[in-house]
């Protein structure tokens, strides 16, 4: 092959083929890839080179000469500045087929699995019916614009600067309302933004937190100080907002109004504690039929209509008929534990975050759940402990773990106790394709296969894996 010599600002005419794992455009220019980010699977834009590598390049995009035929208008006018949405300009439906793609790819190319064993166990994947307004929690950054005027909305990609937006169409609908009125409330009162660079001003972020089963709302400011000003009006004006036309005792309302205390100079978001100023110190939400109470440090799923389906399919994945030991590794607040212990004789949860266990155990009390028990530390030390020393037994062993996968040493103690079934709930499908090669070399057939999409007009993806041992 030919080598290409591209410089910066060279303006090069290609086709966009394939997307990365970041949702950026993929075309090559005489077999050099490069990468456009915004551009669609079948357009056929302009893009100026910004850094050329040796094997590849970044491109800018900067004119769709030919637009796909999956391109769509996004709804969000921001969507190219802001962090949130890589690919909100792909139809939704070819936005599920390249995710099932993404997954099929890591299957074949990391995992190894041959074709045709995955065009046997792969299902299709489960989509959204609503793929807006589908997320239950936001934190907004407040700050100020050019001009010095108050603003809220998104961070831009990988960036500290606000992107002014009120009203993102992934999240409630209402989520505008209250944010306004914050803005409005920190104006008339002249509460400054705070600063990131000179650490001074009060208000750091707005965090709202919707639960869509019971329609409680929590909203609770992120402040660089200990108190609020004006606390009395903030919390009559937050209760008196009409969020949408309500039926009596139903309908979206506020019912938890705090703040949180966060002087550190520090990425984290939210301070170490809370304080309510009015209402609940939690708002409640239901995942099919299992409770949660959720406090504005606790850690719940962003998108509960897709978890349902998701822990639906886990459930049918580990087979339960009420006789099984299950460990639930990687666990968090317990919500897969909690959903599968109504089907098993008893299930065991691993989490690494103390704060998280116990709200674990806090919601198996709320949900009357008395065969759920939980243990804090890594899954990766707590299994082989308690394996050499207690032999602990498993029918069914479900992991959910972050995006580096499972470690090997957790791998290796769940074929050493040799479960029947194996759940595996991925949230990143290279580390999963690695994980089930190790198992797949140690005993156990990959059965069954499912993407489902949490995340609509992100580059993520969900997969759950039924994996089986190999002579069963
Ligand atoms: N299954 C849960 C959470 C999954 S997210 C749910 O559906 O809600 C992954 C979880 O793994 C996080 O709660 C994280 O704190 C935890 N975690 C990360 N590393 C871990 C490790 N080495 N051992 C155990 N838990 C870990």
């Amino acid at each position: 092959m030919e080598q290409i010599n591209f410089k910066k600002n060279d303006v090069v005419t290609i086709t966009i083929e394939d997307m990365g794992s970041d949702g950026e455009g993929i075309g090559k220019c005489q077999g050099y890839p490069i990468f456009v980010k915004d551009a669609v699977i079948g357009d056929l834009v302009q893009a100026k080179i910004m850094k050329a590598k040796k094997h590849y390049a970044y491109g800018k995009l900067e004119k769709v000469l030919k637009p796909s035929s999956f391109r769509v208008e996004p709804k969000c006018a921001f969507h190219r500045q802001c962090g949130g949405c890589q690919i909100q300009s792909m139809s939704y439906e070819k936005q599920l087929e390249w995710k099932e793609n993404k997954v099929r790819n890591n299957l074949l190319r990391i995992g190894g699995f041959p074709r045709e064993l995955l065009d046997r166990v792969m299902e299709p994947i489960v989509g959204m019916e609503e793929p807006y307004h589908f997320r239950n929690k936001a934190q907004y950054p407040v700050g100020t614009d050019k001009n010095g005027k108050l603003i809220t909305g998104f961070y831009a990609g990988r960036t500290h600067s606000i992107v002014a937006n009120t009203d993102c169409c992934l999240g409630p609908k209402e989520n505008k309302i209250i944010l306004e009125y914050i803005l409005a409330f920190m104006e008339k009162h002249v509460i400054p933004a705070y600063d990131e660079k000179s650490g001074k001003g009060l208000v750091r972020h707005v965090l709202i937190r919707t639960g869509f089963a019971t329609g409680e709302i929590m909203v609770c400011l992120v402040i660089n100080g200990k108190d609020l000003p004006e606390r009395k009006e903030f919390i009559e004006g937050l209760r008196g907002l009409t969020l949408e036309k309500k039926r009596e005792g139903d309908g979206k309302r506020i019912v938890s109004i705090s703040i949180s205390p966060n002087t550190k100079n520090t990425n984290v978001i939210m301070g170490d504690k809370t304080e309510t100023l009015w209402g609940e110190p939690y708002i409640v939400d239901y995942i099919g039929e299992t409770k949660f109470r959720i406090s504005p440090l606790s850690f719940y799923q962003v998108n509960p209509v897709q978890t349902e389906k998701l822990y639906g399919l886990a459930l049918e994945y580990a087979g339960l008929t009420g006789k099984e030991i299950v460990w639930d590794l990687y666990c968090g607040i317990g919500t897969i534990s909690l959903f599968l212990a109504k089907k098993a004789k008893q299930v065991y949860g691993v989490e690494i975050i103390p704060q998280a266990i116990e709200d674990a155990r806090q919601n198996a009390r709320l949900n009357h759940v008395e065969n759920a028990e939980f243990f804090v530390g890594k899954a990766e030390e707590v299994l082989p402990k308690k394996y050499e020393e207690e032999r602990i037994y498993a029918d069914v062993i479900v992991v959910d773990p972050p995006r580096k996968g499972c470690d090997e040493a957790c791998l290796n103690t769940m074929v050493r106790m040799q479960p029947e079934r194996i759940v595996y709930v991925s949230c990143d499908s290279a580390t999963l394709a690695r994980d089930l090669k190790y198992l797949g070399e140690n005993g156990y057939a990959v059965r069954r296969v499912r993407a489902v999409d949490q995340f609509g007009h992100s580059g993520h993806v969900e997969t759950i894996v039924l994996i089986q041992k190999k002579n069963s």
